[in-house]
């Protein structure tokens, strides 16, 4: 068969690019947004007691154990809460059953998480990017003014990735109440970190999807759970999209891994602390070193130089075993995005940069 069969199929579509994933070396990775710390003890043990009993049967068809125990943390109703295998499959499912049959465009910011493209491509649905404000915050005047005869739906992350920048929750509302006919798709995968979330909205909105995932603040990142969080009619949409594939994909070990991380309320708020600290830590040290940093609500901080190229830091970072994440797209060429470690690795990450710009690069 001719290469031409499948590119005819797939187009022009540019596949998502993720940060490096070493296969080798001993590089401290502050490149993909993931959590230093490990899972909660409480859901290691439950994954580990999960792996010891009933491997050989299949999971629970509808998650309804997982679904329970979110909904619980929460206060909404199972029928809320669709699980997906990470937030990016949950993603996947909204793309597919809420905005590619609806015959209009979507709305989403120029400078944001790189999926949305990417899906819009993947199931053909066309998009309209919005530039963010010039000092990247969310300027909702275009989005206050779409018309629901031409715009399906609008996604936005709060906060924002790469950028690190969040919009208050009254915003947020601002924009549902002015926009009862669209459907507006709210990516919370680091509101953990300071921001507010608009699950609570749900209630009330009923064109409200909110997006949420165990990869960052539940350091659970490897077994790929994510939810999507709506009013049941809305969710219907993403099961019947799912139902082609039977079951919801959640194994096992993954349901007991999931519910376990929200019964560790402890653990989770210890974590995220340490987590939120490291990062005023590095704020301020790297603005020491001359960086202008942007406000962050994540477990990363979004970085410029002023007299160094963003590119050579971060190669001059690799050389120290620092792996950073370095977008080459204007308007975001000369911004390095850094995860926060643990302490430790915010302070190797500060001797390092201060060495390199002491040297010149
Ligand atoms: N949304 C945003 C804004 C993200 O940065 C990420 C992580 N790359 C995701 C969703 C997906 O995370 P996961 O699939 O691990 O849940």
């Amino acid at each position: 068969m001719s290469n031409q069969f499948w590119s005819d199929i797939v187009g022009e579509l540019k596949p998502y690019v993720p940060g490096e994933q070493p296969k080798e070396g001993l590089f401290i990775k502050l490149n993909s947004n993931e959590s230093p710390y490990e899972p909660s003890p409480k859901a290691m043990q439950a994954m580990e007691k999960a792996i010891h009993g009933g491997l050989a049967l299949y999971p629970e068809a509808d998650a309804t154990p997982v679904r329970e125990a979110v909904a619980k943390y929460y206060d909404i109703a199972p029928d809320q809460v669709f699980v997906g295998n990470g937030s990016d499959e949950a993603l996947a499912h909204v793309f597919n059953g809420l905005f590619r049959h609806a015959g209009k465009h979507i709305l989403f910011p120029n400078i944001t998480y790189s999926f949305y493209p990417t899906y819009a491509k993947l199931y053909s649905v066309p998009y309209k990017e919005v530039p963010l404000a010039d000092d990247f915050s969310l300027d909702l005047t275009p989005y206050l003014a779409a018309s629901s005869d031409e715009v399906a739906a609008i996604i936005f992350a709060n906060p924002n990735a790469p950028t690190s920048v969040a919009l208050g929750l009254d915003k947020i509302e601002q924009l549902l109440q002015a926009q009862p006919n669209i459907v507006i798709v709210v990516d919370e995968a680091y509101v953990d970190f300071g921001g507010e979330t608009a699950i609570p909205l749900i209630k009330k909105y009923p064109n409200l999807v909110v997006i949420q995932t165990l990869s960052k603040s539940r350091s659970l990142a490897g077994i790929r759970v994510g939810f999507a969080f709506g009013q049941a009619s809305l969710m219907e949409a993403l099961v019947r999209v799912k139902n082609s594939f039977n079951s919801y994909p959640i194994d096992r070990v993954a349901q007991a891994g999931a519910i376990a991380a929200f019964e560790d309320e402890e653990y989770f708020q210890k974590t995220r602390k340490m987590i939120m600290d490291s990062r005023e830590y590095l704020m301020a040290e790297v603005k020491r070193l001359g960086f202008q940093v942007l406000p962050s609500s994540t477990n990363f901080i979004f970085m410029r130089h002023p007299q160094y190229d963003a590119a050579k830091i971060a190669a001059a970072l690799r050389e120290h075993r620092l792996l950073v994440r370095h977008f080459k797209q204007a308007p975001i060429e000369q911004y390095l995005r850094v995860t926060i470690g643990t302490q430790e690795n915010c302070e190797n990450l500060v001797n390092a940069l201060s060495e390199i710009l002491s040297k010149g690069i």
